[in-house]
Formats: C-alpha cells, sequence, structure tokens
C-alpha cells in the first residue's frame, strides 16, 4: 500500500515562509480535503508538490514509495504514481483528447522501459471506453481536439479522464475557485467518487467548501497560517459550513495560551 507522507514541510515565495511546518499522510484508498480561509497556503502546498520552481522548499520532506519526492522532476513523479492536476494545462492545437492521453499512457511505459513500443491501439480503445464510460462521458469528447474552445468543465472532464487512464496511485487535484462553475464542480466530484476505490488516494484541495457537498472526503483538514491546524472527519466540513473558520481561530489562540 503506497502513501504520500509530508512531513514539517516549510516553503517560501520570494523569501517569505508561506508553509511553516505541514503534516499529513494520504494514503491509497483515502480521500483527504484540504480547506482553509483566502491565502493561508493551500495552493502553495499544491505547487510544491507539483515542483513549480518559484516555491522554495526551506526544510522537510515529502516521501513517496521510499523516495523524497521534492527531488524529482515532475514526471519523475508522475511515473513513480502520483497524478499532479494542471501538469498538462495548455492546449494542443491539432491534438484531439485521445492522442493526448495515448502519448502520456506511452511516455510513462518509456520511462519504465526504453524498449516499450506503446501501448497497442485496441488495449488503449479499450480503456478508454471502459473508463469514459465508468465516469459517464459522451464519447465523442475523446475525439475533440485538447483544451480547444474547452469550458471549464471541459478541460475537467479531460483533467479527470487523464486521471482515469494513467491510474495512479495518489492524486492531487487543486480546485482553485476560479472558473470552478456548477457544471465543472460537478464533473471533478463525480469523477472523484467514480474513481476512488483501494487503489487511489486523493488529495483535493478546495477554495470553495461546496465541492464537498459533492465529495465524501474521508479526512478533511483545515489549513491556517501555513499549517494544518484541525483534523477531522466529514462532519468537520459540515461544521465549517455552518460556524466559518472563527472557532478554530479561537481555538488556536486558546490553545497557544496554554
Ligand atoms: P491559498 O491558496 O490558501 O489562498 P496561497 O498558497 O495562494 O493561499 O497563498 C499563500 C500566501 O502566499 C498568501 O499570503 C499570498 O499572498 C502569498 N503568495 C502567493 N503567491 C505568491 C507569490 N508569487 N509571491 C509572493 N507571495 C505569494
Ligand atoms: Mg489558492
Amino acid at each position: 500500500m503506497s502513501q504520500l507522507e509530508i512531513k514539517d514541510l516549510h516553503v517560501s515565495i520570494d523569501g517569505k515562509e508561506i508553509l511553516q511546518g505541514v503534516n499529513l499522510v494520504v494514503k491509497q484508498g483515502e480521500i483527504h480535503a484540504i480547506m482553509g480561509p483566502n491565502g493561508t497556503g493551500k495552493s502553495t502546498l499544491a505547487y510544491t508538490l507539483m515542483g513549480h520552481p518559484n516555491y522554495t522548499v526551506t526544510k522537510g520532506e515529502v516521501i513517496f514509495k521510499d523516495q523524497n519526492i521534492l527531488e524529482l522532476e515532475a514526471d519523475e513523479r508522475s511515473r513513480l504514481g502520483m497524478f499532479l492536476a494542471f501538469q498538462y494545462p495548455v492546449a494542443i492545437p491539432g491534438v484531439t483528447v485521445a492522442n493526448f492521453l495515448r502519448s502520456a499512457i506511452n511516455a510513462r511505459r518509456r520511462a519504465v522501459n526504453k524498449e516499450d513500443k506503446g501501448m497497442p491501439i485496441p488495449e488503449f480503445r479499450k480503456l478508454l471506453k471502459e473508463k469514459m464510460d465508468l465516469l459517464k462521458m459522451d464519447n465523442a469528447f475523446a475525439g475533440r481536439y485538447l483544451n480547444d474552445g474547452f469550458s471549464g468543465g471541459e478541460k475537467k472532464r479531460a483533467e479527470i479522464l487523464q486521471m482515469a487512464t494513467l491510474r495512479p496511485e495518489i492524486a492531487i487535484l487543486d480546485e482553485t475557485d476560479s472558473g470552478l462553475d456548477i457544471d465543472a464542480l460537478r464533473v471533478v466530484a463525480d469523477g472523484v467518487n467514480a474513481l476512488t476505490g483501494p487503489e487511489l488516494g486523493v488529495l483535493v484541495i478546495t477554495h470553495y467548501q461546496r465541492l464537498l457537498n459533492y465529495i465524501k472526503p474521508h479526512f478533511v483538514h483545515v489549513m491556517m497560517g501555513g499549517r494544518i491546524v484541525e483534523s477531522g472527519g466529514p462532519d468537520l466540513a459540515l461544521s465549517l459550513e455552518e460556524h466559518g473558520y472563527d472557532w478554530i481561530r479561537e481555538k488556536e489562540k486558546t490553545e497557544e495560551a496554554a
């Protein structure tokens, strides 16, 4: 069983410390959600896990399969079995969704074995059909040009389909509120719900509390001031919806004073 283990992670942007000691373990088969007010470091965590060059790790490590993935390139992280959404955000003229997915699968196979001839087309078609059926996607979607005039929901559909066909062990999704209309929100939630199971661990970072009305995480974490200050089950999301974040701030203060 694989797990992603974030240990005392400190991250700076332009010399300013944003993450101040994040600890979190996400195991295969578990869905974790991180929520929290704006500006608390959620995207910083996502970008750091994705290997974005602007984010400097000053302390700590992120262990996956006995390796500190912070020392690996993004494609090496992917090869190990991590899926990092937004890895391929660009429109690629003349490349269909299906072609794109097939080259992503083949790149992964070739990275493992240089001699690999790629996934045979019938096998790929079968995999694609199986995953599109599972995700209740219209088969015509695979023939569309990637990101060419895609709506927010269609971009998410391509991303979730990529996740489904690459079959990662741990997936990290940063759902920023920009561009997350209700359609996109449903695509992400339905996708995660359809793909969830003992093989897949998901860390969904949400800027939009409503996402958790559709995804049922096993664990909910609250990030504030660059640290995870509260963890709990799905009930935690509900009490945040009802009471906001102030009670956690109060609790933090009381704990600091004690
Ligand atoms: P969240 O995703 O929780 O809203 P972010 O991780 O985006 O928070 O931002 C955390 C903090 O880092 C904020 O105080 C923000 O102003 C700061 N920050 C984010 N990006 C940059 C940047 N490129 N340069 C300097 N500060 C940044
Ligand atoms: Mg953000």
